[in-house]
């Protein structure tokens, strides 16, 4: 990273990225704009749909949702917005929370056959009673464009290419837009689930990040987040990652989405303490949110692509 002057940074295309005016009277961190970044990502991945269409072929994408889960709704709302913006097909199969695990597999089995469908995407929670381990792998690894089919996850831990899951491959490209090198920091992930911490872990071990993930039954977290160059937090958790469990100049990831009860959304760290400290960090709204459907619909038009090599 190029410092130019005390209150911007050079980023890798050109652009000015500007430090917090508070940088100019004590430190401050950047803050990484994960919604302009992600719109950036969109507008170049409508110019590579634009690109499929005039050979004939537009992107599909296939979204399975069980239930009504509120959260859900949004997100998938969120993601048709985002085909409609860059021209992919987007359909939506809603299904009965009561529809039995056979069914659930013949809809994944009928959409791996129909060769309109370049991508399926199973929107998580599903109900207790369906195994989503079993749709994940039934979902054509092809096709798996949220990347959590145990051949994808298989190859993103050989290093192989892959389908990266969406929110550890929108970070990546975040650290990538900001210069940050991995190469041997010190980087702790908070979080193990199959979704983000796992893949997450992956994808830093092969940047060369000498990688800890911690998780509940960690012990002394505090002494391990405090020495890390990189820290990432998917938690869960409202504002849990306070400013005395960061070193300084530390990179700061927030994957967490929070509802309060005042329906304001928070992220798992203390945004307005630990920006304080960091050297770089991601907002809650606006930071890793926007990156990852960014990242679905580029793992979309890859999936396009491949299959009609
Ligand atoms: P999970 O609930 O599956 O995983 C949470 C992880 O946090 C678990 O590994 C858990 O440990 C760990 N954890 C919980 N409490 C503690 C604690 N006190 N100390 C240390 N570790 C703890 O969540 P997800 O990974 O699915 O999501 C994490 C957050 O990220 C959520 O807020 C979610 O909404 C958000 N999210 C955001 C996305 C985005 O696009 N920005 C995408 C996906 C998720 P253990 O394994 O031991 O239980």
């Amino acid at each position: 990273m190029k410092k130019v002057k005390k209150y911007y940074i050079i980023c890798k295309n050109g652009e000015r990225r500007y430090r917090d005016k508070i940088y100019k009277i004590g430190k401050m961190a950047v803050i990484i704009d994960g919604k302009s970044l992600a719109k950036k990502t969109r507008e170049n991945l409508k110019i590579e749909c634009e690109k499929l269409k005039d050979k004939g072929i537009i992107p599909k994408l296939a979204v399975i949702m069980v239930g009504d889960d509120p959260a859900s709704k949004v997100y998938v709302r969120n993601k048709s917005k985002a085909c409609d913006e860059i021209g992919v097909k987007y359909e939506e199969y809603i299904l009965k929370d009561s529809i039995t695990q056979k069914e659930l597999i013949d809809l994944i089995h009928k959409l791996n056959e129909d060769k309109t469908v370049n991508g399926i995407l199973l929107q998580s929670p599903i109900p207790n009673h369906l195994d989503i381990d079993e749709a994940f792998r039934e979902i054509s690894s092809e096709k798996d464009v949220d990347g959590f089919n145990p051949v994808n996850i298989g190859k993103l831990l050989l290093n192989q290419d892959t389908f990266v899951s969406c929110t550890p491959y929108g970070i990546m490209k975040m650290f990538e837009e900001y210069n940050i090198d991995l190469e041997g920091k010190n980087l702790v992930i908070i979080g193990r689930s199959n979704i983000v911490g796992k893949p997450l872990m992956a994808c830093c071990l092969n940047n060369h990040a000498t990688v800890t993930v911690c998780h509940s039954r960690t012990k002394g977290l505090k002494e391990k987040t405090k020495n890390a160059d990189i820290l990432i937090a998917a938690i869960g958790k409202s504002k849990f990652v306070t400013a005395d469990m960061v070193k300084e100049g530390a990179v700061v990831i927030d994957v967490g989405i929070n509802r309060g009860e005042d329906k304001k959304l928070t992220g798992d760290v203390d945004f307005e303490e630990v920006k304080k400290k960091a050297s770089y960090i991601t907002p809650v709204p606006g930071g890793v949110g926007p990156m990852t459907i960014a990242m679905l619909m580029n793992n979309v038009i890859k999936a396009t692509i491949n299959q009609n090599k």
